[in-house]
This record gives C-alpha cells, sequence and structure tokens, in this order.
C-alpha cells in the first residue's frame, strides 16, 4: 500500500488493523499477509493500483540526508526530485557529507536485492584521507579489515595522489559491502582520518553526465542487469 502511494507504511498498517483493507473480497487485520500482482485489494472499497516503478540514478551533494524525511528538518535526497510523483526512497545511504552515486527506487524487491549481504556490488569511493598509506596499510584495507561486528571483505585500493606537505592523500577504494561509515571506518582503523569522501561508481553505473544535485532515469536495460 505505501508502495501504491496511498500512505506511509504506519498509516497503512493503521488502516489494515482498522479494517480498511479487503483482499480479494475478504476484510484482513493481520500485518505481514502476502500478495502479489494477481490479488485484488481494496482500501474502502477502492482498488489499488499499482505505482509506476521508478529507478533514478542521483548524484547526491554533500549536506543532503539519504533519506525521505528528517527529523531535524535537513534537506533530505527526495527534496531534490522536481518531476517525481512515485515514493521513492534511497537504496542504501551515503552519509550527510559523503557526495556521489545514490539510487532511489519505489520498487521494494529491487531495493532489497541490491540491499541484500550476499549481492555484493562493487562500489568505487574516492577518499582525501589524512596523512599517507603505508604498504602495510594498504595490504590491511585490501585483504579485510576487522571492524565492529564483522571482516570487511576484500577491497581494491590505489592511491590516487599524495602530499606529504599538506599531509593528505587522494585514494581510490572499492568495497563490495555497505555497512554504515564502512569506508570512513576502514581508514580509521588503519589511523587515517577521511576528510571527504565521494561515491563515484555502484556496479557498472557511474556519474557521467550529470552534475551534483541533478539525476536521471535508469534505462531499462540497467535495471535488468542490477536484478
Ligand atoms: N562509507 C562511508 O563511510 N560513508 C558513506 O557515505 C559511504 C560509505
Amino acid at each position: 500500500m505505501a508502495e501504491a502511494g496511498v500512505a506511509s507504511r504506519r498509516k497503512s498498517e493503521e488502516l489494515i488493523a482498522k479494517g480498511h483493507v479487503r483482499v480479494n473480497g475478504k476484510i484482513v487485520t493481520e500485518m505481514g499477509i502476502k500478495v502479489d500482482h494477481q490479488d485484488k485489494i481494496e482500501v474502502d472499497g477502492m482498488p489499488l493500483e499499482e505505482e509506476k516503478k521508478r529507478y533514478i540514478l542521483m548524484y547526491k551533494p554533500r549536506g543532503v540526508i539519504s533519506a525521505v524525511t528528517d527529523d531535524k528538518k535537513r534537506k533530505v535526497v527526495t527534496d531534490l526530485l522536481e518531476d517525481v510523483q512515485e515514493r521513492v526512497y534511497p537504496i542504501g545511504r551515503l552519509d550527510y557529507d559523503t557526495s556521489g552515486l545514490l539510487l532511489l527506487t519505489n520498487d521494494g524487491e529491487f531495493a532489497n536485492h541490491l540491499m541484500h549481504p550476499r549481492y555484493h556490488v562493487e562500489k568505487t569511493y574516492v577518499a582525501k584521507i589524512e596523512g599517507v598509506l603505508t604498504t602495510e596499510e594498504i595490504k590491511k584495507l585490501e585483504g579485510g579489515i576487522k571492524l565492529k561486528g564483522f571482516t570487511t571483505a576484500k577491497a581494491k585500493v590505489k592511491v590516487m595522489s599524495k602530499d606529504k606537505k599538506k599531509n593528505s592523500s587522494i585514494v581510490r577504494i572499492t568495497i563490495h559491502e555497505g555497512h554504515n561509515h564502512q569506508v570512513k571506518n576502514m581508514f580509521d582503523a588503519v589511523g587515517h582520518k577521511v576528510e571527504k569522501l565521494a561515491r563515484e561508481s555502484y556496479g557498472f553505473l557511474t556519474l557521467d553526465g550529470l552534475v551534483s544535485g541533478k539525476y536521471r532515469n535508469l534505462t531499462r536495460q540497467e535495471v535488468a542487469e542490477l536484478k
């Protein structure tokens, strides 16, 4: 119901609990009943129309929250969408101060699939870090590093430039998982603070042709390849 744009998830649960919803003619009040496209769902006698599926690739700017609402009233990524009526939401998160490639959709199955830990899509980030990495530290980052509760999968690390005078480096890192603050925590674990972070690719998708704050629809073929 939330995906069809009837109401928020919480409000939809309320509508179900209060007996407003019928599935194939029968009132249901239990949560979590599985339905598919053949089932007829009605809310107060009105048939539920499925919302058109949207798949958006956004160049998220720094200073925007990867969510659809924010308690502190900061700007959220969906505020940047101008012509999108569907209730899309971000697939995973980029930190408030991280920029780069973010996918949004209203297709729950698609989002769950991409976020599932078994679906190891490669994500490449460019980080400006404090200091200069030693060969030993690069090996640690690449081989898997112990963070709180898990060890990272193998990663690729390439030092793009280093500035000994300014005590900083630019490093490209490709990881396979998407834990909260993962890249920052990986560099922290080897003693280097991340000063700036940007995601430049997600699997085969890049930001080509987009400027910060802008977005485009994924093509049918791109969606099919990600599934
Ligand atoms: N890793 C981080 O630390 N932050 C992000 O936003 C994404 C990956």
